[in-house]
Formats: structure tokens, C-alpha cells, sequence
């Protein structure tokens, strides 16, 4: 795989699983560009991380839930690096709790940023990626967007929609040459799941045939792929990365 001369955006490329992908797809040659929204420090780290790999890389304060901030990096990205070929929408949050304690807040904010922000960069990335006749959009959707779970409801909701919306806008833009891909990974050792309490973990080992929890990079190895030219053939798909927790 070789990604020399691609132009990537990772939203929430600082840390977790959007970390391992920048970095990935960096040491396959894409210049990348990361945005946050909280934590500076750790994107700057991240962005020097990246360009030790020897591409270029720029770390955006963007809140992929703001329609303008979204359209006003896609416009910068592209007066900077020229173009965007490969967007991944990894940015994600969690607001946990059952449906009867659940703050109508708390639904609006996971809605917002991982559904909505989905459409926000797609829409916008799009654009210029029609422009040129070539685009990867890989959307980070959960196995529970599928299968659901008991006290996420928002959660469920929002990924389960990223793979409608991923379903809808491959077929709107094959014909552009852009291909819209979802990954949908089970539990994977981030900060996200770090806040678990040991009996939830314990009890969803036992649902996972390959009987350990996954890496960030196990996610990076199959959104490269689907970045990758190898996988031109492949769009509208959802790709499970779970140790065999979902099988359809
Ligand atoms: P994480 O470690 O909590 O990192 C989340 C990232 O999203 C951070 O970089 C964060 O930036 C960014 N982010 C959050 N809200 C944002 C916003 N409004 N605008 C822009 N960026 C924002 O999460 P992760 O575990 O790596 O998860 C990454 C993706 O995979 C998420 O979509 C998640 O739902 C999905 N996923 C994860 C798992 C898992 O087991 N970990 C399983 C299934 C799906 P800041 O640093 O600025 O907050």
C-alpha cells in the first residue's frame, strides 16, 4: 500500500483510535491533517509525532458538531495542501446511561458530534473530492450500531445512523469515483473504554471468540486498506473489527 501524494483529515486524530490511523496512514506516505477540540498540548504532540514519519501534518481546533468550523478547515485544508483525498470520520463521543436517566442533553451531544458531524465533513469534503473525481471517506460507526447495548441508547442511534448515512452517500457518489466505506470495531483499548468499570470488561471478554480486547492499530490496518487503491471495488460497506463479537 502506498499512500505518497494523498491528502488525509482524521478527525480526532490526537488520541485513541483516530491517532493510530494518522499515523498509519503518515508511514504509508498521506500528508495528514488531525483536528481536536479539547486538549492543544496533545494535538501538537500528535502533529510532531506524525511528521518525524516525514510527511507533512497540521493539527486544526475544530468541533466537527459546528457546520462552519467544519467548512472553515475543509477550505484551509485545501488552500494548504491543495486538495483532500481520503477523510475519516473517527471523531466520537460516549454520554452513557439507561434511556429513563438519560438527559435529553445527553442524546443531542452524542446525535451531534458523531452523526452529525459525520454529515458536517462528509458534506463539505465532498465537495472538493468531486471536484477532482477521487475520494475515501471511511466512517467510524460500533459494533453496537449494529447489535445494540443496554445504556446507550444515543450511542447506538448515532452509529447505527452513520451506517445509513454511509449506505446513502455511497450510492450518491460512486459514480464521482469517491468510495464511502464504515468500520464498525468492537472494544478497543482507548480512553473511551478505559472508564469501564473491570466488570463490564470482564463480561464483554466473554463475548469475543478471539478472547482479547483489540489495539487502536487493529482499526488503522483496515481503514488503510480501505483508503488504499487496493479496495477501489469496495464501497457502501460496513467492516467489523471486533475479535469476531458480531458475526452477520
Ligand atoms: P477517544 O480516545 O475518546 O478519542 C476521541 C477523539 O475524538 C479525540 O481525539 C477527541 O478530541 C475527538 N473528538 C471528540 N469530540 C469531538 C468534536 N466535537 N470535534 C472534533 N473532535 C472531537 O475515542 P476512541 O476510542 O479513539 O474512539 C474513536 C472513534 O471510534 C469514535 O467514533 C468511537 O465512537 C469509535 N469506537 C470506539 C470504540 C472503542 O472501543 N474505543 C468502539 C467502537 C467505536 P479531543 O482530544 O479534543 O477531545
Amino acid at each position: 500500500m502506498n499512500l505518497t501524494g494523498r491528502v488525509a483529515i482524521v478527525t480526532g486524530g490526537s488520541r485513541g483510535i483516530g491517532n493510530a490511523v494518522a499515523r498509519k496512514l503518515a508511514s504509508l506516505g498521506a500528508d495528514i491533517v488531525i483536528n481536536y477540540t479539547s486538549n492543544a498540548e496533545v494535538a501538537k504532540t500528535a502533529e510532531e509525532e506524525i511528521e518525524s514519519l516525514g510527511v507533512r501534518c497540521r493539527s486544526v481546533k475544530c468541533d466537527v458538531s459546528k457546520f462552519e468550523e467544519v467548512q472553515k478547515m475543509m477550505d484551509e485544508v485545501v488552500e494548504e495542501f491543495g486538495k483532500i483525498d481520503i477523510l475519516v470520520n473517527n471523531a466520537g463521543i460516549t454520554r452513557d446511561g439507561l434511556l429513563m436517566r438519560m438527559k435529553e442533553e445527553d442524546f443531542d451531544a452524542v446525535v451531534d458530534i458523531n452523526l452529525k458531524g459525520v454529515f458536517n465533513c462528509t458534506k463539505t469534503a465532498a465537495k472538493y473530492m468531486m471536484k477532482k473525481k477521487y475520494g475515501k471517506v471511511v466512517n467510524m460507526s460500533s459494533v453496537v450500531g449494529i447489535i445494540g447495548n443496554a445504556g446507550q441508547a444515543n450511542y447506538c442511534a448515532s452509529k447505527a445512523g452513520v451506517i445509513g448515512f454511509t449506505k446513502a452517500t455511497a450510492r450518491e457518489l460512486a459514480s464521482r469515483n469517491i468510495n464511502i466505506n464504515a468500520v464498525a470495531p468492537g472494544f478497543i483499548e482507548t480512553d473511551m473504554t478505559a472508564v469501564l468499570k473491570d466488570e463490564v470488561r470482564d463480561e464483554m471478554l466473554k463475548s469475543i471468540p478471539k478472547k482479547s480486547f483489540g489495539k487502536p492499530e487493529d482499526i488503522a490496518n483496515v481503514v488503510a486498506f480501505l483508503v488504499s487503491d487496493l479496495s477501489s471495488y469496495v464501497t457502501g460497506q460496513v467492516i467489523n473489527v471486533d475479535g469476531g463479537m458480531v458475526m452477520q
